[in-house]
């Protein structure tokens, strides 16, 4: 408005000054000429001003509110200088002139109508400034009644003015709006325009629109693109005739009438190019807006997702295939290797197995050693197959855990017996320590944990020169009836660096190269172990400290089991609760592992850091009057060693009623001579399994009477395994070396043998003698191994005889397979002497069979064969001479027996050799043939000058020595005096 009103403004100046001089004029002479110069100079001011006023506000753009307040007072004055010139001349003016003045005034009110119209206010100061000063000059004039009547005249005439005026500014005002309503609306419409046309033409989707009779109304430049016709070459073609091909008019019809009806439809189909050839799209079809029939339809080229989908469904198929051709070589692999196993499991069975008969048997040293040779690489051999079958196992993920119950302890303390010879010869003190509050039984795969501590074990003791090995078990967590169980193994040998910590544990990984010169090794064992422990939940770490020692450990979550075997739990004797005992060790971890086993059989447990504090302890028992019940002694103590101690109660007549157990971790030195002379009751090599020791406990404890110990009184190892069944047993191999070894290790063993060569054979054998046992191998001819299994389960007597399968399959699985044919348990060929008596004896392993086997009590051969060397006596007709000749053996053999054991503590090999072969011939002489052949084995050693393996000897040595002795006493005792 304020533009509008400024703009008039220049017209309405030029108008201003137009009018002065046409005024001027007219008047000039009949009023004075001064006034009106002045009037007209007034105007021209007043005008020049406002022109000026409207110029600086058109150059300064500002808010329209603010121009026209600026403009007003302008206007006002313009209207002012008229009003004011007319008011002074008015009373001067003859009466046709004052009409004439007054006519101007009335234009330039009028003309101000048009100009101002835009505002109100500036008319209306205009108006007033305009009109008030005439009342003023005509009431001053000669007619004053017409003035009065002018005056009226000129109020109304300006009522009026204004009542025009603001009539003609809403005109205006309506006008200007609907202008710039109606410029809006066609901006907005310009511009939705635009955006439809930019859309059409910029999507990339092909559109048409077509009329209801199918005409092609327009196309968008995606349409002319993808079917190569131009849009005028479209228009007004029809669609169906343009792009459809023949087959699909009558679906494209369809469509197209679904679509004319609503419904917006979607369809994949195939509409030809102008060149002819056909594009797979993806066409929809909806009717535009309110258009009558009129319909959009819309292609998307899906020529790309059709090639992709091809594309994918070719990858899918290769990738079946490799998968297949993958899963078909890993399957070859796996048979592979169960051949392969079995190929080299089964000559290796016979080496080994036919290389330890052997080694019982009179050699020639050479000889001896060759095989011992043979021995030792025969076991490497197989450790490595075995090494190398499961890693490649575990890297075609071909390795599957078994879960089974198990013990937890038991499967420490075998693992450990199995090692403590390696131990020993190395002068390690090797410890198991396992928490009181561990669960016995849990769930898992015991034969791979073993094989990891095994391998951890093994290692400890190869890399540490002097010092311990403790494996412990302890209970890391617990949730519901699952636990935690923490496994370490520490160690107080070379250390690991640190750089080396994780190289160890890659396949071949060892921590020095030169490592593997001076310790030897594959490198394989950590790195299988890592993934067993992996495969079994737990992660394998290291710490270690150069120097000081390294500690290897896992934590396996495991399942606690109910005990599965009836009375499995290591019976824990009544007359061992309450039992008062002191534990007289240097070895704090020792102490600890003995304590605690003891505690939990019931004992009250006392202990003692040295052999002193520990005889103060006994002496001050006594004095008290509740003396110890029992006496757990350390051999090797510094000082006052554990047969010091025993020589000093044994010198105290108040200490008589107390028991000793001896422990020693570096026996075999004839210690059992000694302990018999000192009294100890009990005598067991470190480590010691559980039931080993509780089982030794009882044994001295429940010994009847205190008094001069018998010979035959001392509980070891062999006696608890002697007081072990004979059992009658049934092997059913085709394979006549297996057989043999198989059959040669029970009897010597004590136990009685029955062999047979086929399933049949073994069905019909079990049906008639009641076995304890049988051992079934699975391939025989005839029947195998499985079937005969069988059978032998649909008879009465075969529904619960134990039945271990034999096989030469050492792959997952295979023990699953024998279970689910009803079979009992299963034992991989080669097998060592000791598995195979854990499993026929029903035991799990046992660590004494690190020791020969004993000479079977009872009906078995007795130590010394008296009836032959009476029949060779009675033969060469000296019959009368063997009980004097008996006689002699005895009063001579203290000493003899003496000699050999100085010379082995010695470590004197000449000396060895002179003492056992003096000894040897004699005992051969009358029969005892056990002691002879360890006395040839002695003296082979010795002449060999191998003192460690002489040493190795000392043991059984003592134990054939004492039963020699032993039975010839007892046979002499009973035959009464002789003349
Ligand atoms: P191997 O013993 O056959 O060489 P392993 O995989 O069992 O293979 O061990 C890899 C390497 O880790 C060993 O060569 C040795 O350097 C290091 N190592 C393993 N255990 C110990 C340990 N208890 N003390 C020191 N070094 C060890």
């Amino acid at each position: 408005m304020a533009h509008r009103l400024l703009s008039e403004g220049a017209r309405a100046e030029w108008a201003n000054l137009a009018v002065i001089g046409l005024v001027v004029a007219l008047l000039w002479g009949k009023a004075p000429s001064a006034g009106l110069i002045a009037w007209a100079a007034t105007i021209g001011f007043a005008t020049f001003i406002r022109g000026l006023i409207r110029r600086r506000i058109l150059a300064r753009p500002t808010d329209p509110g603010v121009a026209l307040r600026r403009a007003r007072p302008a206007i006002a004055g313009a209207g002012l200088a008229w009003g004011i010139g007319a008011g002074v001349l008015l009373p001067s003016l003859p009466p046709l002139e004052s009409g004439l003045v007054l006519m101007v005034v009335a234009g330039l009110a009028a003309a101000a109508i048009a100009t101002l119209t835009a505002d109100q206010w500036s008319f209306r100061f205009f108006l007033v400034g305009l009109l008030t000063p005439l009342p003023v000059g005509l009431l001053q004039g000669a007619d004053p009644k017409g003035g009065v009547l002018a005056t009226i005249m000129i109020v109304l005439f300006g009522g009026a003015m204004m009542v025009f005026h603001r009539r003609s500014n809403q005109l205006l005002t309506d006008h200007l709006r609907q202008s710039a309503q109606a410029l809006g609306s066609e901006r907005r419409a310009l511009r939705d325009r635009g955006y439809l046309e930019a859309l059409l033409s910029g999507a990339p989707i092909a559109i048409a629109i077509i009329s209801a009779e199918k005409q092609i109304l327009g196309v968008n430049a995606a349409f002319e693109s993808l079917f190569g016709f131009a849009a005028a070459d479209a228009v007004g073609r029809d669609l169906n005739d343009l792009i459809v091909p023949a087959t699909d008019r009558a679906t494209a019809e369809l469509l197209e009438t679904r679509a004319a009806a609503g419904e917006t439809v979607v369809a994949a189909v195939e509409r030809r190019h102008r060149d002819g050839h056909l594009v797979p799209v993806q066409v929809s079809a909806a009717v535009v807006g309110e258009a009558e029939g009129d319909l959009f339809v819309l292609y998307e080229d899906v020529t790309e997702q059709r090639r992709a989908e091809v594309a994918r469904a070719a990858a899918d198929q290769a990738m079946r295939e490799a998968r297949d051709a993958a899963e078909r070589l890993a399957q070859t692999r796996s048979s592979f290797l169960a051949n392969m196993s079995h190929e080299i499991r089964t000559p290796l069975n016979a080496i080994l197995g036919l290389t330890e008969l052997m080694l019982d048997t009179d050699l020639a040293p050479e000889q001896r050693h060759s095989l011992g040779l043979v021995q030792t690489s025969g076991e490497t051999l197989l450790a490595l197959i075995n090494d190398i079958l499961d890693f490649s196992k575990i890297e075609a993920e071909h390795l599957q855990l078994e879960s089974i119950p198990f013990e937890l302890p038991h499967v420490l303390e075998s693992t450990i017996a199995l090692l403590a010879v390696r131990a020993r010869e190395r002068r390690l003190e090797l410890l198991a320590d396992i928490a009181p509050d561990a669960p016995a039984f849990v769930r898992g795969d015991p034969t791979r944990l073993r094989q990891v501590l095994t391998n951890l074990i093994g290692n400890a003791i190869k890399f540490t020169p002097r010092g311990e090995v403790v494996v412990s078990i302890t209970l890391a967590g617990e949730v519901a009836d699952r636990v935690q169980i923490r496994f370490a193994v520490r160690d107080t040998g070379i250390g690991i660096p640190a750089d080396q910590r994780a190289a160890i544990f890659e396949e071949f990984g060892q921590a020095d190269t030169s490592t593997t010169r001076k310790y030897g090794g594959t490198g394989l064992g950590l790195a299988i172990s890592r993934r067993l422990v992996r495969l079994m939940g737990g992660e394998l770490g290291v710490s270690s400290e150069v120097g000081q020692g390294s500690e290897f450990h896992f934590t396996l979550p495991l399942e606690v089991v109910a005990s599965p075997i009836a009375g499995a739990d290591v019976p824990i004797a009544v007359h061992l609760v309450g039992r008062k005992a002191l534990i007289v060790d240097d070895n704090a971890t020792n102490r600890r592992i003995v304590g605690d086993v003891l505690r939990a059989a019931g004992l009250r447990i006392e202990e003692a850091t040295d052999g002193a504090v520990g005889l103060g302890a006994i002496r001050r028992a006594r004095d008290e009057g509740a003396p110890y019940d029992l006496v757990v002694l350390d051999a090797q103590m510094p000082e006052l060693d554990g047969f010091g101690v025993a020589r000093a109660v044994q010198q105290d007549a108040g200490l008589a009623r107390t028991r000793l157990l001896l422990l020693t971790s570096a026996g075999q030195r004839g210690d059992g001579q000694r302990c018999r002379e000192l009294g100890i009751r009990g005598y067991l090599s470190k480590p010691a399994s559980r039931s080993d020791l509780l089982e030794a406990v009882s044994a001295v404890l429940g010994t009847p009477k205190a008094g001069p110990t018998q010979p035959s009184d001392i509980v070891t190892k062999h006696t608890i395994a002697e007081s072990r069944k004979r059992l009658r047993i049934l092997l059913a191999e085709d394979n006549p070396v297996n057989q043999e070894v198989a059959a040669t290790m029970l009897r010597k063993r004590g136990h009685l043998v029955d062999v047979v060569a086929d399933g049949r054979a073994a069905v019909q054998a079990a049906s008639g003698t009641p076995y304890d046992v049988v051992l079934m191998d699975i391939q025989m001819p005839e029947m195998d191994g499985f079937e005969a299994t069988q059978a032998i389960r649909m008879t009465d007597t075969g529904r619960l005889l134990p039945i271990i399968a034999l096989t030469a399959h050492a792959l997952s699985g295979e023990r699953e397979r024998c279970l689910s044919h009803g079979m009992t348990a299963y034992l991989t060929k080669p097998f060592k002497a000791h598995d195979l008596f854990a499993l026929v004896e029903g035991r799990g392993d046992d660590g004494g069979v690190l020791a020969p086997p004993p000479t079977p009590a009872g009906t078995a051969v007795p130590p010394v064969d008296v009836e032959t060397f009476r029949q060779d006596m009675r033969a060469a007709g000296a019959e009368s001479a063997v009980d004097s000749i008996l006689d002699t053996f005895l009063a001579t053999a203290g000493e003899r027996v003496t000699a050999v054991t100085r010379a082995l503590d010695a470590g004197s090999a000449p000396d060895i050799d002179r003492a056992a072969h003096a000894f040897k011939s004699a005992s051969a002489t009358i029969g005892a043939k056990d002691l002879a052949a360890v006395l040839q084995q002695l003296e082979v050693a010795a002449r060999a000058g191998d003192v460690a393996q002489a040493r190795a000897l000392a043991e059984r040595f003592a134990t054939a020595s004492a039963a020699a002795i032993g039975y010839l006493q007892q046979m002499m005792a009973n035959a009464g005096p002789r003349s």
